[in-house]
């Protein structure tokens, strides 16, 4: 097993290598969707009938990964909607501490 931290990805269309998307899915240097085959059923998806089908082959619905999507791209919005949620809740209980503390 190779120990890369990125996965380069080799565009589908133009031929052209990329370690990260701007959109996933998509070739950042033709904007044209990505296509791979499916390791259950040898299909080859379009990386676009992938993500519309929530994740899976749209052959044999089996979850499949989209090539280079363990990159930092993929992750960070889940992380950033996971410390916004933390703050919400810290400032709802900020709130009913001022609100049990204006009624004594
Ligand atoms: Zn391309
Ligand atoms: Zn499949």
């Amino acid at each position: 097993m190779e120990a890369n931290k990125h996965e380069i990805i080799k565009c589908t269309s133009c031929g052209k290598e990329f370690k990260f998307y701007n959109i996933v899915g998509k070739c950042p240097h033709c904007s044209n969707w990505i296509t791979f085959e499916c390791k259950n059923c040898s299909k080859t998806i379009s990386a676009e009938d992938y993500i519309k089908n929530d994740n899976r082959c749209p052959g044999c619905n089996s979850p499949v990964s989209l090539p280079g999507t363990d990159t930092v791209i993929y992750k960070k919005p889940g992380e950033q909607m996971g410390k916004l949620a933390v703050w919400v809740v810290m400032f709802i209980i900020g709130l009913v501490i001022v609100a049990l503390v204006r009624r004594c």
